[in-house]
């Protein structure tokens, strides 16, 4: 007979944060009696008005995911050709461009910030190249003053995935005004969530027309379509559902850093196993805990230590498997890279559980394991 797990009830990565429900709940009653669910109704027009405020910038465009949010960001910054993006994020953010008529074009992390690393994006430019796409890889900045210097260099558009960062900063600025445009999900696994949603935003107001044309169908007006353009409208029940979770984000962070000091105490000299830090001097929403395993120190490899704490019912992830790069659609590309940190971080990098579903006892509870399962490998 297998021994019982650790957790009765499994502790999983990514459990939506919810703020406050009968506030929410009130925002749909009076949804339903003003009867009016999509286009720019007043939920979505608060939620946009709230949001550009809390990030300073200009232009918020909620849009109903982040994946379509990259896909219109994309068009209106006019990626074609091919887009200098990192192999190791979400495969939503290759996929984008490639729905879009671009070629992603992959380039290695560095793997001490697990972002793209400037230092060799020059290599990869050609006559093709239109665009660089940064990822703020677990809501740590990308190096933007080095990809702005090569952006400019060369002509290029900067954008960014800015899925992961909502409420961080970058030299005291928030995430949201760096490059020509940023993205990003709110989807419900995201440390803030709309149910399923996004946003673009950006300075350039000329940038911003073509997002809000292209999210309604091309429409300037009734009857008048000037553009070509898709469906990327955020409804009003998610817009409700931003503007109750944004009264509640304060708190979703402040349990995001507690948690994440808890797995630092807790991890604190368990060989092999390195927590990822996050800058002192900024902002960061802390959504993803983050542990590199180094088998030389720890005797057990990261999906050896992710069947163990399976095995007790801690359901840690793995993110961003084995890089896009390897993935499918695009294992086949002739412009196929080389990237050996990509693939090391791929092979090594695990997520534990945090967010408001998960408690300062869990976490003592999970870094137990972690210890316990390294002390055994070691023998
Ligand atoms: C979640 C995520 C996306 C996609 O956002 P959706 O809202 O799920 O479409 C894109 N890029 C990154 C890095 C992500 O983590």
């Amino acid at each position: 007979m297998s021994k019982r797990p650790a957790f009765g009830t499994p502790l999983h990565v990514g459990r939506p944060n919810i703020g406050d429900k009968a506030a929410f709940l009130a925002r749909v009653e009076d949804m339903f009696d003003r009867r009016w669910l999509s286009n720019d109704g007043p939920c979505l027009q608060e939620f946009e008005e709230w949001m550009a405020e809390f990030l300073g910038v200009r232009h918020f465009i909620a849009v109903c995911n982040g994946t379509v949010g990259l896909e219109i960001m994309a068009k209106a910054c006019g990626l074609v050709g091919e887009v200098i993006m990192p192999a190791f994020t979400f495969v939503a953010t290759a996929h984008a461009m490639q729905w879009v008529g671009a070629t992603p074009v992959f380039c290695d992390v560095d793997p001490r910030t697990h972002n793209i690393d400037p230092s060799l994006v020059e290599h990869l430019i050609t006559d093709e190249t239109t665009g660089i796409l940064g990822v703020h890889v677990w809501g740590r900045p990308c190096d933007v003053e080095a990809l702005e210097a090569i952006a400019r260099r060369n002509g290029l558009v900067l954008v960014f995935d800015a899925a992961h960062a909502l409420g961080c900063t970058h030299g005291g600025r928030m995430i949201g005004n760096f490059g020509v445009a940023e993205c990003f999900s709110f989807h419900a696994t995201k440390f803030f969530n709309t149910f399923e949603g996004g946003a673009i935003t950006t300075n350039d107001d000329e940038v911003a027309n073509r997002c809000r044309l292209m999210r309604n169908f091309g429409f300037d007006g009734p009857d008048n379509v000037v553009s070509v353009g898709t469906n990327g409208k955020m409804s009003e029940v998610s817009a409700a559902m931003g503007l109750t979770n944004l009264e509640s984000m304060a708190s979703f962070t402040d349990t995001n850093a507690r948690n994440y000091r808890a797995y630092a105490a807790g991890l604190d000299g368990i060989p092999g196993i390195e927590l990822i830090e996050y800058s002192e001097s900024d902002r960061c929403n802390c959504q993803y805990v983050v542990i590199e395993i180094d088998e030389t120190w720890s005797g057990l490899s990261r999906d050896e230590l992710q069947a163990q704490l399976t095995a007790d019912n801690v359901l840690a992830r793995r993110y961003f498997y084995p890089g896009c790069h390897l993935m499918k659609p695009y294992a086949s590309e002739p412009l196929r890279a080389q990237l050996p940190e990509t693939e090391r971080l791929a092979s090594r990098t695990l997520s534990l559980p945090t967010g408001t579903a998960v408690d300062e006892r869990d976490i003592q509870a999970v870094c137990r394991l972690i210890g316990d399962a390294v002390n055994a490998a070691r023998g």
